[in-house]
């Protein structure tokens, strides 16, 4: 394997990895464990230009332009096709991926800024996104993860919470039977899927979330990541289901709230005495991405560069029966504060569509779409987006306005 990953690299032309982020981390990592030399690294953060990243100097985009055309460039970040083709347009003629490299890296004695359990992730995303064009030629579907909205209500009130829970007035469970015909026609036309992710408000909210969670074991994928505030402490049957080997209880801690509301540090000892897997993440800060904005009358080229970067267009999503490409669309598309575009949502439940139908429907909204009616109502969330800090409460209860499009 490794050798004809070697057999890829163009000798005596410099590397570089593409993605100074958590992804070119983890790839570092590989081609240190493997003696293989990196040269820079390069990221499409021109605020990062010229600084260094594990000991690696940064260039600008411009500064790549300027290597040989046959420069080694590794792809690694989550804007793999997207790259690839700006690359390639630019005259460079060696673009690669690390797959082959990672699949050969013994992670197991890594000093990463992740966990092992998150390595394992994004080793299985990043693998998953290099293969995603071969697999559409296969006309296959491979999507990495299924948001699954268990519950619209939330234990905290964010106000920049990017699922759009401030806005909503009224709040509801999704339909247990809506939701298992919904996801069971959806793994009927799905290739593979590698993990499902249960996602609120607080999924905890939902007394009913482990029969969700219980549901969803049956299916094949790897694993089914749990996301919770944890502002309470799960109980009798919410709590049970966390033993499911499948199960990773995903963990955010946001420090700058009042003590009584964290209780991470009590929520840890009680899975640690389980043998519960779970990732803590002590968060301050978030990228300013939780607020509907008014019609932006961006052009065609705005939205696909907004698309195409934001972190968030590949978070496929599922709410209320419908399909959505990010959490973004689906909740403002359930809250009708974007007018409806019929491209953006595939309609799981309705059985009238035939499954060949059903799965040509999210192949499009998977593999074609190039941006999105609510990205035109978004903040987008690249690594441009500022900086706010995490989980400060809205002053009251009332939902934040928006202009309806009922
Ligand atoms: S960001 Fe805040 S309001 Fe939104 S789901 Fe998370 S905890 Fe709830
Ligand atoms: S609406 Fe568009 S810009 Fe906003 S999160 Fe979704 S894909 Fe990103």
């Amino acid at each position: 394997m490794i050798s004809e990953f070697l057999s890829k690299i163009k000798k005596n032309k410099p590397i570089v990895l593409y993605g100074a982020g958590v992804v070119g981390e983890i790839c570092l990592f590989s081609f240190k464990q493997h003696k293989i030399k990196v040269d820079f690294f390069c990221d499409s953060n021109t605020a990062r230009s010229g600084d260094t990243f594990e000991g690696l100097k940064i260039l600008s985009p411009s500064e790549l332009k300027n290597l040989d055309k046959d420069t080694n460039i590794f792809i690694t970040n989550n804007y793999y096709v997207f790259l690839k083709k700006e690359l390639n347009n630019s005259g460079f003629k060696n673009i690669l991926d690390c797959e082959l490299l990672l699949n050969s890296t013994d992670f197991s004695k890594s000093n990463l800024s992740v966990s092992a359990l998150k390595v394992e992730r994004w080793v299985s995303f990043y693998n998953a996104m290099v293969k995603r064009e071969v697999f559409k030629n296969e006309g296959k579907l491979y999507i990495k993860s299924l948001d699954i909205q268990v519950t619209e209500h939330c234990s905290l009130r964010c106000k920049d919470c990017s699922n759009l829970m401030q806005y909503y007035s009224k709040t509801k469970n999704s339909n247990i039977d809506i939701l298992f015909r919904s996801i069971d026609r959806f793994m009927s036309c799905v290739d593979q899927l590698y993990e499902f992710r249960v996602i609120g408000g607080d999924p905890f909210m939902n007394k009913e979330m482990y029969k969700i969670v219980n549901f969803l074991s049956n299916y094949k994928v790897e694993t089914i990541a749990i996301y919770t505030n944890v502002k309470f402490i799960p109980k009798g049957e919410n709590f049970e289901c966390l033993k499911n080997p499948k199960v990773i209880l995903d963990i955010s801690d946001y420090v700058l709230l009042d003590k009584s509301k964290r209780k991470a540090d009590e929520l840890v000892r009680l899975l640690d005495k389980n043998n519960i897997k779970y990732n803590l993440a002590k968060m301050k800060t978030w990228t300013d991405s939780g607020r509907i904005l008014p019609f932006q009358k961006r052009s065609e080229d705005e939205l696909k560069n907004l698309f195409n970067f934001c972190c968030n267009s590949d978070i496929i999503s599922l709410l209320h029966g419908n399909l959505y490409r990010c959490p973004f669309s689906a909740n403002a598309s359930n809250l009708k504060a974007v007018p409806i575009d019929d491209t953006d949502i595939v309609n799981l439940y309705d059985s009238s569509i035939d499954l060949k139908d059903l799965k040509m429907q999210i192949q499009k909204l998977v593999y074609e779409k190039e941006y999105l009616t609510a990205c035109n109502y978004c903040n987008g969330r690249d690594f441009s987006t500022k900086k706010i800090d995490a989980a400060i409460q809205a002053p009251t209860n009332k939902a934040l306005y928006f202009k309806s499009y009922d």
